[in-house]
């Protein structure tokens, strides 16, 4: 099987923020891997940008530094320095005046102009209105914002507000790395292009789904800014609730951007206040060896969540009653994404009790392993009567596609060159957003207001006991936290 790699068009790219940790570790290797690929013209430019005083070589010498050090494979030093060739640096501060003429001086007429602002939020207003004022913000202009989009609706309002007094909404690409994911898009080609699970895919034959994203990690260096945060903002507002929109979203009309975002948009908005007792947050405890959450973001009493469990509802005619069961947290058993649809008993079993009960379950692996798989229920081989089975039919690349699988692009990648070709599928509009936040915020609000304390679990463990218990009550089990 033979991937199709398209040359994007001729483009310059400005990394606000080129010399920091994201752009470091994901976009320049990222960018790097689309040249390996083919998929960078010749004429395409890279230009870093930050306040740190650095001329174009020095910046290559970071560039070619990330690369060795986060590209899985080491470069090969032929193609690394033809890459480096097209990588310049411009130094600039997002609130001075510094720098923006070399800069303006520097992108060309007539090619694509991407700025992706890897940057804290706190400065996308200043970017947006600086790329306006030194005559950057043209038609051929698109700018790429990264997480998090906002704290709260206000917020993500006024960030929204901001870069729309200098740029259409179809200039903007809210990243949300989750989106970019194969088996992400692939959900899609799996339920829009098959007619086997559509008819199948609602409250009357689906008992109900799980959603989870598990880490082994902790909060790192990042305790500052996920104290914060939590779970809650940092992963279910954006990356869950995008799954979950997949998951639950009617056929769009087409494939097309807008088509696709006003169906996800529908289902933020059909999701119901998620009851208190539905929901169940947690804070990973010390070790005999290890700090726990508290000692990680230097906070004794901190009730910040870096777990939380809860039971969602979207009420539309396709799923009355159906519950969504998400679920994500740090330090926990292993690190995996998964989503699984858990399929509805047959209505009645020929082969009586003693088959036992058996489902079918597709799921669908984000990572590590990107993939999925449907379980159907067979007969066990050999004599002894009429005893049934649940076997996995795998539908993982890595089977089906052979060596190619291993090449798909990563998400930045893939995003990164969408926002080149102008396709705004993958990305979220603002809408969607700030519908995210509007049904986040009574939550947190609930929270702050009943001083809630988050729930300590073991580290390694699979979170709190009474996340067990929120599906148990319903008779349902999670699934295994297993990679
Ligand atoms: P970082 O390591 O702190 O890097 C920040 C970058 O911005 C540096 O290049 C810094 O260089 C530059 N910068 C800071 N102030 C500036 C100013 N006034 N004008 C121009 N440049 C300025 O941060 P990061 O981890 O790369 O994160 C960047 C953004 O991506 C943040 O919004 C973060 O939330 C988001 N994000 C990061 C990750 C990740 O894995 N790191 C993942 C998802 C989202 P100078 O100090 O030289 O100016």
């Amino acid at each position: 099987m033979v991937s199709r790699v398209i040359p994007v068009d001729p483009f310059d790219l400005v990394i606000f923020g080129g010399t920091g940790d994201l752009a470091r570790r994901k976009i320049l290797p990222g960018l790097y891997r689309r040249y390996l690929a083919g998929q960078m013209p010749e004429e395409a430019r890279i230009i870093g940008a930050a306040r740190t005083e650095h001329d174009d070589a020095e910046y290559r010498g970071i560039v070619g530094d990330a690369i060795r050090e986060f590209n899985d494979t080491p470069p090969q030093d032929g193609p690394l320095e033809d890459f480096l060739d097209r990588v310049g640096y411009v130094m600039i501060d997002a609130r001075g005046d510094e720098g923006w003429d070399d800069l303006a001086s520097r992108v060309r007429e007539g090619a694509i102009r991407a700025f992706y602002f890897s940057v804290g939020p706190s400065l996308f207003g200043d970017l947006a209105e600086r790329l306006h004022r030194y005559g950057m913000a043209n038609d051929a202009a698109r700018i790429v914002v990264e997480k998090p989009f906002g704290h709260d609706l206000a917020s993500a309002r006024a960030l929204n507000d901001v870069l729309a007094q200098h740029f259409e909404e179809g200039q903007i690409y809210r990243i949300d790395h989750y989106l970019g994911k194969e088996t992400v898009q692939n959900l899609m080609a799996v339920r829009f292009g098959n007619m086997l699970f559509e008819p199948l895919w609602n409250a009357q034959y689906v008992d109900h789904i799980q959603i989870t994203v598990a880490e082994t990690v902790g909060v790192g260096g990042r305790g500052d800014y996920y104290d914060k945060s939590g779970a809650m903002r940092d992963m279910v507002q954006n990356h869950l609730m995008q799954l979950l929109c997949l998951i639950a979203m009617e056929p769009p009309a087409k494939y097309d951007p807008d088509a696709v975002r006003d169906e996800k948009l529908k289902v933020i908005r059909a999701l119901e206040p998620v009851q208190p007792h539905h929901i169940v947050r947690g804070q990973y405890a010390a070790t005999p060896t290890e700090g726990g959450y508290r000692d990680d973001v230097e906070a004794p009493r901190s009730r910040t969540e870096s777990f939380i469990a809860m039971k969602m509802h979207v009420s539309n005619w396709r799923w009355a009653g159906t519950p969504f069961y998400v679920r994500t947290g740090k330090r926990l058993r292993a690190r995996t994404s998964e989503i699984a649809v858990v399929f509805k008993d047959t209505p009645h079993s020929i082969f009586g009790p003693e088959a036992g009960g058996h489902r079918n379950v597709l799921a669908i692996q984000l990572q590590p392993n990107e993939g999925m798989t449907l379980s159907v229920t067979i007969k066990e081989p050999g004599p002894g009567g009429m005893r049934l089975i649940d076997v996995p039919l795998d539908m993982s690349f890595a089977e089906a596609l052979g060596p190619e699988a291993e090449e798909v692009p990563d998400a930045y990648e893939r995003l990164i060159m969408d926002v080149i070709r102008g396709n705004q599928t993958l990305f979220m509009r603002g809408d969607e957003v700030e519908a995210a936040w509007a049904w986040t915020d009574p939550i947190i609000a609930g929270w702050e207001a009943r001083n809630d304390v988050p729930k300590p679990y073991d580290a390694g463990s699979s979170g709190p006991e009474d996340a067990t218990a929120l599906t148990a009550r319903d008779g349902r089990s999670w699934r295994e936290i297993k990679s």
